[in-house]
């Protein structure tokens, strides 16, 4: 049987189909029937709602689709038969209705023969449909992990035994040291410096120590953690060091890496290029803009462990989770 459109497997509904038999030794055509659900002067009268005159109408099926092979394959048999013929074997596709259907209007037993060419083209089309299945269900997973469970096929069936998804917070705000605006000349100028336990950001304070032109504060705090190697081992990783710019231009040596005497002698450094206050200024910050620096790191720390999950399976980079 030949069919106008093709069913997908799940759904018939060609408008037309044309069975043909043909003899097995001969080659030669038996017989020829059509199927037809559709008449284009039938359709244009009933929109209408008038009856069509009489016509050459080619609509001859009111059932399903599914239900027209069946019926011409009854139809061939019984045609066949009535010029003295006796069919006694049918080659065709495994098609279960229509040899039942043979086998309830035919009164004789008929051999049925599974035609290899047909089943071999059938068995070919399911592979490739299970193939091209296959791959769109990969496909789906691979965005089920990029997007997570809404992403989920049925999610809206699902999501009532789903717990809640986290809303995902906004992109943190890149916060930025800002240099203290309309600075004076007649500012008090403090110079600090701070001795921690590694080189990282997440370190801690050892030694705070600050001067200016009256006073002197030095403090030491006690470590919660060890010191790194890099601090301990490697403390002078910039060039342009202090301890050198201090032997080079004041002449001096002293105890590098304590802050109380690099703050006194920064001091010394910065009062000997006789920079102005305003030439300064550039690379002051003020506190402010240093504490919402921290705390956007301190915040961003938090969240780049919440996408450790995405970083680990190498759906995201690091550097685009930092991003994140
Ligand atoms: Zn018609």
């Amino acid at each position: 049987m030949g069919w106008q459109k093709r069913g997908s497997g799940k759904k018939y509904d060609s408008m037309s189909g044309v069975g043909v038999a043909i003899g097995n030794e001969t080659g030669k055509v038996l017989e020829r029937e059509i199927r037809s659900k559709n008449c284009r002067t039938c359709s244009y009268w009933e929109g209408k709602g008038v009856e069509a005159a009489h016509h050459d109408c080619p609509r001859n099926w009111y059932g399903t689709s599914k239900g027209m092979e069946p019926d011409v394959g009854v139809s061939f048999i019984k045609k066949i038969e009535e010029k003295n013929c006796t069919v006694s074997t049918l080659i065709m596709h495994d098609d279960a209705t229509t040899m039942s259907k043979i086998r309830q209007n035919i009164d004789h037993d008929i051999t049925k023969w599974s035609d290899i060419k047909h089943v071999q083209n059938s068995l070919e089309f399911k592979k490739k449909k299970l193939d091209k299945k296959r791959l769109a269900i990969n496909e789906n997973n691979v965005l089920e992990i990029r997007e997570g469970d809404t992403y989920k096929t049925e999610i809206d069936m699902l999501c009532q035994n789903m717990q809640e998804t986290d809303v995902i917070s906004n992109p943190l705000v890149v916060e930025e040291l800002n240099p203290v605006q309309n600075i004076q000349t007649s500012i008090p100028c403090v110079y600090f410096d701070l001795e921690t336990t590694s080189l990282s950001l997440n370190y801690d304070i050892v030694q705070i120590s600050a001067v200016n032109d009256i006073h002197v504060f030095d403090q030491y705090i006690t470590p919660s953690s060890g010191i790194s190697k890099y601090a301990s081992e490697y403390p002078e990783l910039k060039s342009h060091k202090q301890e050198v710019l201090v032997s080079t231009f004041l002449k001096k040596n002293y105890s590098a890496h304590n802050a109380s005497a690099d703050v006194q002698m920064l001091k010394e450094l910065v009062e000997f290029t006789k920079c102005s206050i305003t030439e300064l200024s550039p690379y002051s910050f003020t506190t402010t803009s240093c504490a919402l620096c921290l705390k956007q790191n301190m915040v961003s720390k938090t969240r780049l462990v919440t996408l450790k999950p995405l970083t680990e399976r190498s759906v995201i980079s690091t550097a685009m989770a930092k991003k994140i």
